[in-house]
Parts: structure tokens; sequence; C-alpha cells
């Protein structure tokens, strides 16, 4: 059962609004990896609110839930932007970075088409030379959406890719240019080191850029998602995620944890394997979908 699926089966099958309702409820939040402190405090509000409001339908205590869930989502963040930023003029550059298999090298190739078909010129760097494969995958994505890509041979200096990209973004009038990395993780200083120097690159060529470092985290991992948004927080000035396999995952309570833990906005969002899975992200949208 997806997290909708698990609250919406908790609201419609209680009777009172007792102890053992608010015990499924939190259980239920845990389980979605909304995080024990959060499950914790939104239980607790919901206990004031729904005795505030004196619900006792399902039908009310269920909107009572759905407020509560967008307010304290909003209080977790309410200066943090969930829109892309673009260059005011000129080329903007997008900085990918998570670790291997939560689906980066896909993210970029469903956005890649989601901007070509709005009209931009759009480019794509393949700088994940580390992973064995990356590189080819990335060109297939290139290839069915049409757009350019710029790459080396496995193992060249990732940053080196990127310049060459930059040079072409420049000198052909390119609109966007997408930058895959490789996520090594156990080598922390190590990616560090060369996410540093792939930004030293980028600003040298387009001040201000890049415009955007998304962390690509896999819904599906729970927990472990938000260690490894830490982790790349602290490695780099990571600006945003983009939250890949919500489709048909029990654990969509992670969007209240990272906005909660991190401070970080959700901007897109995965729900499959398919070009056109991908979508901004609504939270409101995203709390309402819940119950439907
Ligand atoms: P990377 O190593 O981070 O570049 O990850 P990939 O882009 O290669 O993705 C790893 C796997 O996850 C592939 O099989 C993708 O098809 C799959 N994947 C990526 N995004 C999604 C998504 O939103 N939903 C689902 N169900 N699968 C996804």
């Amino acid at each position: 059962m997806t997290f909708g699926e698990r609250l919406n089966h908790l609201l419609a099958n209680f009777r009172h609004v007792d102890e053992s309702f608010f015990d499924d409820l939190e259980e239920t939040l845990i389980g979605a990896d909304v995080g024990f402190e959060m499950a914790m405090q939104i239980s607790e509000q919901l206990r004031d609110e729904v005795k505030l409001q004196n619900a006792k339908k399902p039908k009310d205590v269920q909107n009572v839930v759905v407020q509560k869930l967008i307010e304290i989502y909003d209080a977790a963040g309410a200066e943090e932007n969930n829109q892309l930023t673009f260059a005011k003029e000129g080329l903007t550059v997008i900085l990918f970075v998570g670790v291997n298999g939560v689906g980066k090298t896909t993210t970029i190739g469903k956005m890649a088409n989601r901007f070509k078909k709005q009209g931009k010129k759009v480019l794509l760097a393949a700088a994940d030379t580390f992973r064995a494969g990356a590189i080819e995958q990335l060109n297939v994505w290139a290839e069915r959406d049409g757009v350019d890509i710029v790459k080396k041979p496995e193992k060249s200096d990732p940053s080196a890719v990127v310049f060459d990209a930059l040079k072409k973004a420049k000198a052909e009038n390119y609109d966007i240019l997408f930058v895959d990395t490789a996520g090594r993780l156990q080598n922390k200083a190590n990616l560090m080191n060369e996410l540093a120097k792939m930004k030293r690159v980028i600003s040298r060529e387009v001040p201000e850029a890049p415009h955007e470092v998304l962390l690509v985290l896999d819904a599906t991992t729970g927990q472990n998602a938000l260690t490894q948004a830490k982790l790349f927080k602290e490695t780099t000035d990571v600006t945003g995620i983009v939250l890949t396999k919500l489709d048909g995952t029990a654990r969509g309570g992670i969007v209240l944890a990272i906005r909660n833990e991190l401070h970080l906005p959700v901007k897109y969002v995965g729900l499959g394997e398919q070009v056109d899975d991908l979508r901004p992200f609504e939270p409101s949208e995203f709390i309402y979908g819940l119950f439907k």
C-alpha cells in the first residue's frame, strides 16, 4: 500500500477518535518515513486540533489531518522555493548529484525532454565518467530526446567534460546545460574535491552558475535517502531535491521528513521509468493527492 492508501485505510476504518486511533496514525506516519519525531509532533498537533474543532466524523477528522499536514509542511520551510532557478539571460547550468542507482540519468533524460518540448535548446554533459555504462546510458537518452551531448571516454576527468560542454553551450547558444556527475559517497573527500573543481570550472565560464545543484534521492530507500542527503549537503551546496520512484512507494512521508530535517525544497518528483513520469513538485497537491 502507498502512504496515501495507508492513511486512507486508517481514516476510513476508525470508529472513535481514541488513543488507538492516534497509535495507528503514528505507526502509519513512521512506516511512511515521516521520521519518528515528526510523526509524534504531527500526532500531538492533531490531538489538539481534533479536540478544538470537536471533529468526530471520519470526514471531519480527515479534513483536520489534511489541513494540519499542509500547515506543518508550510511551516517547515516557508522560505523555500520549489521552482527551478534559471539564468536571467543566457545559459542555465544545472548540476545533478546523488549516489548510483537513485535515478539521476533517468531524471536528466526526462527533464531534457521536458525542456526541449518547451522550446529550449538543451545540452547534456556526461560527466559521470566513473560508473561503467553511465555515458552510454545518457547517450541513449540524448538520442531518444533528440538533444545534444558532450562526452569523453570513461575515466576522463569530469571537469574536462564540463569544460568542453560549457564551451559548446556558449558558442552555440544553448539555453540549458544538464550535467550528470558520479556519486561516489564512499569516498567523501574525493567527491567533495571533484564537485568543487567542477563548480569552479562552471562559475569561471558562466558567473552565477551552477544555477541549481539538484540532489537526486530514491524515495524507496526511506530514511537512507535522508542520510545520503545529509552527507551531500555537507559535501556541496545542494539547492533542491528530485525525489524519484515515488510511484507505488509506501514511503511518501519522506517528503515531509526532507522538508523538516534538511530544509531543502523538493523541486521535482519521479513517478515511473517513462519519459513523461517527471512532475514539478506541488506540496499541497501532493498532500491532497494522498487522500484521493
Ligand atoms: P543513476 O545511477 O542515478 O543514474 O540511476 P538510473 O537513472 O540509472 O536509474 C536506476 C534505475 O531506476 C533505472 O532502472 C531507472 O529506470 C529507475 N528509475 C529512475 N527513476 C524512476 C522512477 O521515478 N520510478 C521508477 N519506478 N523507477 C525509476
